[in-house]
């Protein structure tokens, strides 16, 4: 439903109002250069605020400029993402960092569309960016503008059926104040984040309540509207940490894909009705070609990713011979364990890794 005109003007009003004076004062709101707000953008995406606000602070620390992170190796890059997740994130913010300093003269593109081609720019990138650091007027949309607005105007549209994203643009650049358009759009997502909360949205207190539809109708609880998801399947994964002379191995994933570029211990998926210490040598074998003896279970982690979760049985192994050939990761080294902490790990092998010891 398309507000009417008198309440669009309302409602940007309020909104602005109530933002100016309840924002919460966060580091890349702070004179942070269009770079900075770029890079901020990019690691709230899927992740909450509390978790980015110390990730922000040092990565801005030891990739300050745009040309710092260009000039940087993936590894370290990816070091200081680790545990932040979807790391993808942090490889297309390397690789387009490099094409705005080689043929953008290095300053982030004021065009929309020229932004919207780098590497892991999409629309609410985009949009969050050319509004906040430039004033254009782009609406952004992401899970907290979504809820909001299907309160507001009690929009029917799942929030996670495949066109939502459309057809809450096409609301949220119909309620876009467009002299005001970065401010407007925080105002939106931090509405959602500090008070029309997914769960008991605190109406009583919220800017909006004149204007909105669901409140109005009592029917707050009912939206946002969402299609039931499937379960998430569980994967049964066997690790190894294969010890010898004082050092362990860990493998390199390669570089696209999930968790691409990091370092982990190797192992993989156990089959229907294999035992779990097989398994393990098993997969030894074929992805790093050595053979080695399961010596004793260190413990069992439990993991969740977007579409799927693990179940990770971690054994200490025995070296018993072969060379490392790899088949599947793309790099491998024999690391003392107080070193380990020098690499980019997934956070599912860092759950464990304090755990653990040298050989006796
Ligand atoms: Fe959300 Fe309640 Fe405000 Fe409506 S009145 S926008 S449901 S917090």
């Amino acid at each position: 439903m398309t507000p009417a005109a008198d309440a669009t003007i309302s409602i940007r009003k309020s909104l602005l109002r109530w933002y100016r004076f309840n924002q919460r004062a966060l580091p890349w709101r702070d004179n942070a250069s269009p770079y900075g707000i770029w890079v901020s953008e990019v690691m709230l995406q899927q992740t909450q605020v509390k978790t980015v606000i110390p990730y922000y602070l040092k990565f801005m620390e030891t990739y300050p400029d745009i040309h710092d992170l260009a000039g940087a190796d993936l590894e370290p890059i990816l070091k200081s993402w680790e545990g932040l997740g979807y790391y993808a994130r942090a490889r297309n913010l390397h690789k387009a960092a490099g094409i705005v300093v080689r043929e953008m003269e290095g300053k982030v593109p004021k065009d929309f569309n020229q932004f919207l081609s780098l590497p892991g720019v999409g629309d609410y990138i985009a949009s969050a960016v050319q509004s906040i650091a430039f004033g254009r007027a782009h609406a952004v949309v992401d899970g907290n503008v979504k809820r909001v607005l299907a309160r507001l105007f009690c929009l029917e549209t799942p929030v996670n059926q495949g066109n939502a994203h459309k057809t809450f643009k096409a609301v949220a650049t119909n309620l876009l104040e467009t002299r005001k358009p970065g401010s407007f759009n925080q105002a939106l997502m931090e509405l959602g984040a500090l008070v029309c909360t997914p769960r008991s949205p605190d109406c009583t207190t919220c800017p909006l309540a004149g204007d909105c539809m669901s409140f109005d109708r009592g029917q707050t609880d009912e939206f946002p509207f969402r299609i039931k998801k499937k379960k998430v399947p569980v994967h049964h994964i066997a690790v190894g940490i294969v010890r010898k002379n004082g050092r362990v191995l860990i493998t390199r994933r390669k570089l696209d894909g999930l968790l691409g570029g990091l370092w982990e211990f190797p192992g993989g998926k156990v089959e229907n009705g294999e035992p779990p210490d097989q398994a393990c040598v098993r997969e030894l074998r074929e992805e790093t070609g050595i053979k080695v003896e399961p010596q004793a279970f260190l413990t069992r982690i439990n993991h969740a990713y977007t579409h799927f979760k693990i179940e990770m049985d971690v054994f200490y192994c025995n070296y018993i011979s072969g060379q490392v050939t790899l088949n599947g990761p793309i790099d491998h080294k024999w690391v003392k364990i107080k070193k380990l902490h020098q690499y980019p790990f997934p956070r599912a092998n860092l759950k464990f890794m304090p755990l653990i010891v040298d050989e006796n």
